[in-house]
């Protein structure tokens, strides 16, 4: 316990036990919830989870951490170690080989990585219940942004596409040890049901998607070249003079169906 925390990591742990609480109740385990956490550091969420949900998977990176994780947790509950890039994780395979429960999915994210690891979330969204992860405020304030607000980007439409996102409250650097040089926020991710999810092949939207915000200060007629002519963005009813960023998510994937020749 209380190892140097490893930069290279993103090794910021928290200790404030109001938001520490504040996450827990957040997430309201149950002792049936397939519980996985993302990073769980020195345990300041594992403990408390693992004490509601009595079993819990958490998925580590850093060897020096889980030795100590494990002898902690023994007296608390049921805790599985996966030592791994948690971006190598099937979690669609780890909720299978359970006999495919959903999975709920918590964790104080690594910073530098927290936009693949979300869109990692993303595309086995399917596999999970929900998700609760503390990141950058900034990170999360651009993945709730509607359009026409200067963060709304990639990430807005992409992860808006697949989950209903809900930010729930701020954490001050001083929550952490070491203090991060930004401020940070909760934030629940809730996949959508199978019905309200757009049936547009995801490579597709994908593709528009960066192509139109890889240059979102030009016209979607200019930003989408290489892809559609202005001919075919009409036909997505879009207009090739506005520009990505006025654009709803669901006006993203008609431009992905006319691309992908649906
Ligand atoms: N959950 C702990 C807490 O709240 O105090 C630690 C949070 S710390 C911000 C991020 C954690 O993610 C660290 O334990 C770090 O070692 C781990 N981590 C970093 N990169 C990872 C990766 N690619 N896969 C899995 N875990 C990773």
């Amino acid at each position: 316990m209380n190892a140097r925390p490893k930069k290279s990591f993103g090794q910021h742990f928290l200790h404030d036990r109001r938001y520490i609480d504040r996450i827990v109740s957040a997430i309201a385990p149950r002792p049936e919830d397939f519980m996985v956490e993302i990073g769980p550091g020195e345990g300041a969420l594992t403990l408390p989870l693992l004490a509601a949900a009595g079993r819990l998977t958490a998925i580590e990176l850093d060897t020096d951490l889980i030795p100590d994780l494990r002898s902690r947790a023994a007296t608390v509950g049921e805790l599985h170690v996966i030592h791994a890039d948690v971006l190598k994780v099937d979690f669609s395979a780890l909720a299978h080989s359970h006999g495919a429960p959903q999975l709920r999915i918590a964790g104080n994210l690594p910073y530098y990585i927290s936009s693949p690891i979300l869109f990692h979330c993303v595309e086995h969204a399917a596999a999970i219940r929900d998700m609760h992860f503390m990141l950058q405020k900034e990170v999360v304030e651009r993945m709730a942004a509607e359009p026409g607000s200067k963060v709304y980007g990639r990430l807005s439409v992409m992860l808006q596409l697949a989950c209903r996102v809900e930010p729930l409250f701020d954490v001050p650097p001083e929550a952490f040890r070491p203090p991060p040089k930004v401020e940070s926020a909760v934030v629940r991710l809730v996949p959508l049901p199978v019905g309200e999810l757009h049936d547009a092949p995801p490579e597709h939207v994908h593709a528009v998607v960066k192509a139109a915000f890889g240059q979102r200060r030009k016209t979607l007629a200019n930003a989408l070249r290489q892809l559609l002519d202005a001919d075919a963005i009409r036909r997505a009813d879009v207009d090739p003079k506005a520009r990505a960023e006025t654009l709803a998510p669901a006006d993203f994937v008609r431009l992905a169906k006319v691309y992908g020749g649906l």
